[in-house]
């Protein structure tokens, strides 16, 4: 039952609409991919400081970070990058404290001919809002900023202190949020507006990133015979890892019995050669494998390591030129948690009060920041976000309706979780 006091926080809520899809607009305008995050940080930094929510910037500091094995090793470089924080103090005692979380960074629009439109020039039609980012989660993170602002603008205070936490590279490492958590930013409940619908995330897989590098022997074309292709000679190990994966998804997780293929191999990337007349003298294959709760990521990169050493070997080439295997990016472990801790039962209690059902479980087959905070924070940490299509494909969209029925949930989640004050 919704009471007098959050009838009319939903109705405050209900009123700022135009400024969430405003606000997810301005963060969609700007191309966040890896390393150009730069103008979406000042988008959003504006934006806090013009709801007074006084941010912070967390920077990222790579020799810092490097001290937890969390730490993804990565080729770039975080001068200048880095998070924004903004904590709301409480206005009085007696509540528990949330923290919304959401990443600014977005995948690559390529290829962009696949594109009805420019990806980061938002529009709207029927009810979506389209462009790179909108689902995947800078309408979230619109919906997180304004639940928290509806509070002050219907008049109320909060019994304990909310923040608002918006990183960097979620898409790629994880650094962004890790570098919070050293920090030690933190709070009892944790929600992430990901674009998984009105659901409450309770498993998530591991996933690592890894690149193959290997020789080959060049050569005229009039002699192909007498070089070795190096990029054919990835197939060989690629069909060594697609035999891994099946081995992976044999053995079952307790979450994942009911999710058909839930351990996913992706070939992201292949490079090699400079021109159609040599036979290429070199390759490289950059992967990303998924595996389940419990296996560690030590023990998933010796498997990777093994199968393709194993394949290697059994090949003349390779076992005299052995491949390379760098692990970059993701090395995040895999979670699963209670789906009655009381955050969520009270989360899912105020999805049942707005739709008469209560949310639905969410078990994923990708990786989310709510690592860092199964890791080293003691909250009560899941997603739970607008309805999405596309993300991470061409014509990305993000229902607009769920987008405001996130921030109305998010809303009365605060007004129960931290306590309202008058
Ligand atoms: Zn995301």
């Amino acid at each position: 039952m919704v009471d007098s006091r959050e009838g009319k926080l939903l109705q405050t809520v209900e009123e700022l609409s135009d400024d969430i899809i405003d606000f997810s607009s301005r963060l969609i305008a700007e191309p966040s991919i890896l390393g150009n995050e730069h103008s979406v940080l000042r988008v959003a930094e504006t934006e806090f400081r013009h709801l007074e929510y006084n941010p912070k910037k967390i920077f990222i500091d790579p020799q810092e970070l490097s001290k937890k094995p969390e730490f993804a090793p990565v080729p770039w470089d975080y001068d200048g990058r880095y998070n924004i924080v903004s904590v709301r103090p409480a206005d009085g005692k007696g509540g528990k404290s949330a923290l919304f979380n959401g990443h600014l960074d977005v995948v690559s629009p390529e290829p962009l001919n696949q594109w009805s439109r420019d990806p980061f020039t938002p529009y709207i039609e029927n009810g979506w809002l389209y462009g790179r980012g909108s689902g995947d989660m800078k309408s979230g993170v619109a919906a997180m900023t304004y639940a928290v602002k509806a509070i002050d603008k219907a008049g109320f205070g909060l019994a304990a202190p909310v923040t608002l936490e918006t990183v960097i590279e979620e898409e790629c490492s994880g650094n962004g949020a890790l570098a919070c958590r050293v920090q030690g930013i933190d709070a009892d409940a944790v929600l992430i507006p990901e674009p998984f619908g009105p659901t409450i995330l309770t498993a998530q897989v591991g996933v690592c990133w890894f690149k193959v590098s290997l020789v080959g022997s060049p050569s005229h074309v009039l002699s192909t015979q007498s070089g070795v292709n190096a990029i054919e000679k990835s197939f060989v190990l690629i069909a060594a890892l697609r035999k891994l994966e099946v081995q992976l998804n044999s053995h079952s997780h307790p979450a994942y019995v009911d999710i058909p293929h839930p351990i996913n191999l992706n070939v992201g990337g292949i490079s090699g050669g400079d021109w159609p007349s040599t036979v290429p003298a070199d390759a490289e294959v950059k992967c990303r494998l998924a595996f389940f709760p419990g296996t560690s990521f030590t023990e998933i990169q010796s498997l990777i390591k093994q199968t393709i050493f194993d394949a290697a070997d059994k090949d003349e080439w390779l076992s005299r030129n052995l491949p390379t295997v760098e692990f970059y990016g993701f090395r995040s472990e895999g979670h699963q948690v209670d789906a009655d801790l009381p955050a969520f039962k009270l989360l899912s209690g105020c999805q049942q009060d707005l739709t008469g059902k209560a949310a639905l479980q969410f078990i994923s087959t990708c990786t989310t920041d709510l690592r860092s905070f199964i890791q080293f924070s003691k909250a009560q940490a899941t997603c739970f976000g607008p309805v999405a299509e596309n993300i991470h494909a061409s014509d990305e969209r993000v229902n607009l309706a769920s987008v405001i029925h996130t921030a109305k949930v998010y809303a009365l989640f605060l007004a129960r979780w931290c306590k309202l004050v008058e």
